[in-house]
């Protein structure tokens, strides 16, 4: 089972475990076991991070058996430290959070990993905050401390996207902007909570039509279920967006449902 580029660690071990239908804490017990005990410190938070030392990495490339050049390249984490155990030699895993322990990051754009994995999985990339939008597939990867992130899809406010690629322009002239994009996100992290003021018509609107629970979004949400599902069929059996889209029009045809059903199935069962 292949990482995704810039994944962190604990985001591909628990993508692993899912794999092998564990927990991620099952799965952390086997890579760190040293004679029935446990030789892991730290706790095991969601929006988290882990080191292991060179024994335990062996143990991971023998459960994913992805090679350890690839491993190493793709997971910025990967070989940062050689954490020591609690119990002397041995493999050794060391978990830890905060943003002075972990360097930025964001949950990876679902249908760029559906494409990528072939299944339907949350996963957490390191990011920088002007990288948290997928422009191609329109999602604000949105960070959240104490969580795993949460992509918003961006449909109806294309006003974001087109204001993300000028903030992206702007730190190329002058990369002291960046300063002021986290005093913009603190201050825009907490208008989140808040109710809009009533003089503002447009954006509650927008907003409310970027959830996916409202009926007037339906045709956004079955865009993006449509795209979702073609990326794990691309993923999975190598074809390109017309020929994943050929395949769900022809199931839809086939068993006489709509298209949107067999998108939220394949969806749904994260595979074809
Ligand atoms: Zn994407």
């Amino acid at each position: 089972m292949a990482p995704l580029q810039g994944e962190l660690t604990l985001s591909f071990l628990t993508r692993l475990a899912a794999r092998y239908q564990l927990t991620i804490r099952d799965l952390l017990a086997a890579v760190t076991d040293l004679g029935g005990l446990q030789n892991l410190t730290g706790m095991l938070y969601p929006d988290g991070e882990i080191h292991l030392n060179a024994q335990a990495r062996a143990r991971v490339h023998m459960l994913c058996r992805v090679p350890p050049q690839v491993l190493e390249r793709a997971l910025p984490a990967w070989t940062r430290e050689e954490p020591c155990g609690k119990y002397g030699a041995g493999p050794v895993g060391r978990l830890m959070r905060g943003e002075e322990a972990v360097s930025a990051w964001g949950p990876a754009c679902p249908a760029c990993a559906a494409a990528r994995t072939g299944r339907h999985v949350p996963a957490r990339r390191y990011l920088a905050a002007e990288a948290r939008v997928c422009a191609r597939h329109q999602y604000w990867l949105r960070y959240l401390p104490h969580a795993g992130g949460l992509p918003v899809p961006l449909g109806r406010c294309p006003e974001v996207i087109k204001a993300q690629r000028r903030h992206v322009r702007l730190l190329h002239r002058s990369p002291t902007g960046a300063q002021a994009f986290h005093v913009a996100r603190a201050v825009t992290n907490s208008w989140w909570e808040q109710s809009w003021p009533v003089e503002e018509r447009a954006w509650p609107v927008a907003f409310s039509s970027a959830r996916t629970h409202a009926p007037t979004e339906q045709a956004a949400a079955t865009r993006h279920v449509i795209g979702e599902a073609t990326g794990i069929l691309r993923g999975a059996r190598q074809l390109t967006e017309e020929q994943a889209f050929d395949v769900l029009r022809r199931s839809s045809q086939e068993k006489n449902i709509k298209l949107r059903q067999v998108a939220r199935r394949i969806c749904g069962q994260g595979s074809f």
